[in-house]
């Protein structure tokens, strides 16, 4: 199915964003939303709630901002401190939704990162990404690339009540399979999120998604359970179930979120364990390999992404928060020499939320790396 939107042209003056700490899902550091507004109207998308401001109807118009690559250009050029890192393009719309085959903003930004060596993360629920394979895999090639496609249910029909004008499902697992088989250096995988209760958690669903992922060569899952409801977009989402064949699930639905935007602890930590418990059997990874930096960056994003695995791995598994963890973990990305270079000032301590656990953890790791003897100066890569 089509959606026909109105499509505005409009130039903007930003085209590249920084985010203060990666995403530790999916590991960003610089977003870029190559059109605003999203064709593939999902009945649950988040970016119908107040907080982003989005001044246009947000599934019925779609801006296409022109002179996006040009705009990114002159901002690569122009900063000299514009450190490559990962771009995750795409937020509150999708990269790939259909005005993508005419407009082509997507591919002329990946040519821009291409040249400019920045690896990539694209979240995608459109087989349109296919067209764009080789190129992709020339990222992976040169630095990085990873392509997570949002699968939440097998049931074709379901499917097309959430996800109305997206790929089908059974496209996109097809999808998983012809960029594993002809750009091999890409990391892809499925993202499991959101999983909408009563109508997407029971288990024959959890298993079927995870076990086609993987028969389909996924590799990785990235899983969250619940969904998010907030103003205007759980009015809207609300609405459409009220209204669907699926309103039998409402009450029960209501229930669980009782007026507030996500679902209890209790239930997260439920579905968590069936998922958990899932990923093991099928032995399919549930975190994303992230990309390293072979400059000063090299051990502060490896240990980075020791400490926030490790504190995502305590989160889904006994449900309890470790802020030293997840904190120490994201402040490392900020850091401006290399953490061999503090770990041998026996400094450790010293670097935010660094307590002595952490500490006793990380140093014998960097102690006993190849790269302790080397020298690791910001002026190696500057
Ligand atoms: S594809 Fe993503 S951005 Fe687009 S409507 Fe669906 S959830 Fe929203």
């Amino acid at each position: 199915m089509v959606n026909e939107v109105r499509i505005i042209y409009k130039e903007y003056k930003t085209a590249l964003n920084k985010l203060k700490y990666p995403d530790s899902w999916f590991w960003g550091r610089y977003t870029i939303n190559p059109y605003s507004g999203c064709a593939h109207a999902c009945i649950y998308c988040d970016a119908r709630s107040d907080r982003y401001y989005l001044d246009q109807d947000f599934e019925n118009e779609v801006i296409v901002k022109i002179d996006i690559d040009k705009n990114l250009e002159t901002r690569i050029k122009n900063a000299r401190s514009l450190l490559p890192d990962v771009v995750a393009p795409g937020g509150v719309n999708d990269a790939y939704q259909p005005i993508e085959l005419e407009q082509k903003n997507t591919y002329k930004i990946l040519k821009i990162f291409q040249k400019y060596k920045f690896p990539i993360n694209i979240a995608t629920k459109s087989s349109l990404i296919k067209r764009d394979i080789s190129l992709l895999h020339e990222i992976a090639n040169d630095t990085w690339c990873t392509v997570g496609f949002s699968i939440t249910t097998t049931d074709e029909e379901l499917a097309s009540f959430l996800e109305p004008y997206s790929s089908p499902p059974k496209d996109r697992l097809k999808a998983i399979k012809e960029i594993k088989e002809k750009g091999p250096q890409i990391q892809v995988g499925t993202y499991f999120m959101p999983i909408i209760p009563y109508l997407e958690d029971n288990d024959e669903n959890l298993e079927d998604v995870i076990k086609q992922s993987k028969k389909n060569g996924a590799d990785f899952i990235l899983f969250s359970p619940g969904l998010t409801l907030r103003d205007s977009q759980a009015l809207f989402f609300i609405n459409k179930i009220k209204n669907s064949s699926y309103k039998n699930v409402l009450p029960s639905l209501l229930d669980l979120f009782k007026g507030k935007t996500y679902p209890p602890t209790n239930y997260v930590k439920k579905v968590h364990s069936k998922l958990l418990k899932l990923c093991k059997d099928y032995d399919i990874p549930i975190r994303i390999k992230r990309w390293i930096p072979k400059d000063y960056r090299k051990w502060n994003y490896k240990i980075s992404e020791l400490l926030l695995n490790k504190e995502y791995t305590e989160f889904v598994t006994t449900g309890k928060s470790n802020n030293n963890l997840k904190w120490a973990g994201l402040n490392l990305n900020n850091l401006t020499e290399s953490i061999i270079e503090v770990s041998k000032r026996d400094e450790l301590s010293k670097l935010p939320n660094f307590n002595s656990e952490i500490v006793q953890l990380v140093d014998p790791i960097l102690k006993n790396s190849k790269d302790y003897s080397l020298k690791t100066g910001i002026e190696d890569f500057l």
